[in-house]
């Protein structure tokens, strides 16, 4: 029996096996990821309101309910050892050695800077549900003191979580103040001039101070240090904490594919190793960005194409295009577009469209696959 290892359950991952195990009963499936469970990443604005567990789902039932194998094991991931798995057609795990046919590395993303010193935070943090604390914490100091929390980061990522949190300091009558720090003239750059100036606008509305073109040097106890981009001039603010979001990088390195999404390493194609999600670039002109619209169409090209060359038929291209990219700012509000880039979508209407793609994903995990026409 053919048997497939899945390295990393994330989006990509899972939207790998969960096809594979639809297309393909009789292959044997392995996971390997290093946590016990999967986390819904792109709902991690949510865990300053609700407890992160809402967003994890046991490894352990995914596999009952998908009939796979699940191995908890962080691998040491780099070119030697994808040779050499390319070349054995194995993989030793602390206690066994599992043979495969193919294998897919999809292990996603980290932080290009992870935070450092007391009062820094970062995605690391709401993974690990420190939101809901955290939350806590300010509510106690902002009744003895001042409280200013600063944002590093005007990408996707910073602004979903500094708005959710807005929202939440408001609801709950805690006095703060919310400073967003970027270093680039502009927020999130891969959007239309429109969706940054719909976003300035609600910085400002909102109270929130906005610094563009400015670095973070430190967080120390009760300040933030910070440069101009254009003078190089230093100064210090008051800041109880710094919430760092300043970008994210393929991990634990950039995986390089061909169209069809097998690895080739300096020129090299492995064959029987494939790649999908944030780790991999693929070649072509298909959606190549770090998002989890991308990871879920790569999960399900990579298992096609598995499935393909399993009934000795060639492997099919990946063209995937982006449909739209919605961002949501706070329980009601997102910001995005929907079709064409110069399309801007906003306010309620995109919030809930926002919501119906997360309840899309929530319902794959329950073995219903409504992202239809792909591949
Ligand atoms: C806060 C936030 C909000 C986001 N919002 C959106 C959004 O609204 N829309 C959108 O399209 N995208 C969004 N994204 C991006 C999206 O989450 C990622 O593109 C998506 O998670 C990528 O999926 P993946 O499967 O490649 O990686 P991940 O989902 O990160 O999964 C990688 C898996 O690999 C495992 N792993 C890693 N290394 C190893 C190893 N060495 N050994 C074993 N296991 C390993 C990890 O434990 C993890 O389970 C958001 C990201 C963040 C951080």
């Amino acid at each position: 029996m053919a048997q497939v290892i899945v390295i990393g359950g994330g989006y990509a991952g899972l939207a790998s096996l969960i096809s594979l195990a639809k297309k393909m009963p009789t292959l044997q499936l392995h996971l390997i990821d290093a946590n016990q469970e999967h986390c819904k990443i792109t709902n991690l604005h949510k865990t300053f309101a609700k407890p992160v567990a809402d967003f994890k789902v046991p490894y352990a039932r995914l596999a009952e309910r998908f009939g796979f194998t699940f191995h908890q094991q962080r691998l040491q991931i780099d070119s030697n050892s994808l040779k050499r798995w390319q070349q054995q057609k194995k993989i030793s795990l602390n206690d066994e050695e599992l043979p495969f046919d193919w294998l897919i590395v999809s292990t996603g993303a980290t932080s290009l800077f992870s935070p450092r010193g007391r009062q820094v935070y970062g995605l690391e943090h709401l993974i690990a549900g420190r939101g809901q604390a955290l939350l806590e914490l300010w509510r106690t100091r902002a009744e003895a003191d001042q409280l200013v929390l600063s944002f590093v980061g005007g990408g996707a990522t910073g602004l979903q979580i500094l708005f959710e949190l807005n929202t939440l300091l408001r609801q709950q009558n805690i006095d703060a103040g919310l400073r967003l720090i970027d270093m680039n003239n502009r927020t999130v750059p891969f959007l239309s001039e429109s969706a940054h100036r719909y976003l300035v606008r609600k910085l400002r509305r909102e109270g929130i101070a906005y610094l563009p073109e400015t670095e973070f040097l430190e967080q120390t106890d009760t300040s933030i240090m910070l440069k101009e981009c254009g003078s190089g001039r230093k100064y210090e603010r008051e800041s109880a904490a710094t919430w760092l979001f300043a970008g994210v990088k393929r991990a634990p390195m950039s995986v390089p594919t061909n169209s069809c999404g097998q690895i080739e390493i300096e020129g090299d194609l492995l064959p029987d190793i494939f790649s999908a999600g944030d780790c991999s670039d693929y070649a072509g002109n298909g959606l190549n960005l770090l998002t989890a619209q991308a990871a879920i169409r790569k999960g399900k090209l990579v298992a096609h194409n598995i499935a393909n060359l399993h009934a000795n038929r060639t492997p099919r291209p990946y063209h995937y295009q982006e449909k739209g990219f919605l961002m949501s700012l706070g329980p009601i509000d997102a910001v995005g577009w929907v079709g064409l880039r110069c399309n801007l979508a906003r306010g309620f209407p995109a919030h809930a469209l926002k919501e119906a793609m997360e309840s899309q994903y929530d319902l794959f995990l329950d073995g219903v696959d409504t992202y239809v026409g792909f591949p």
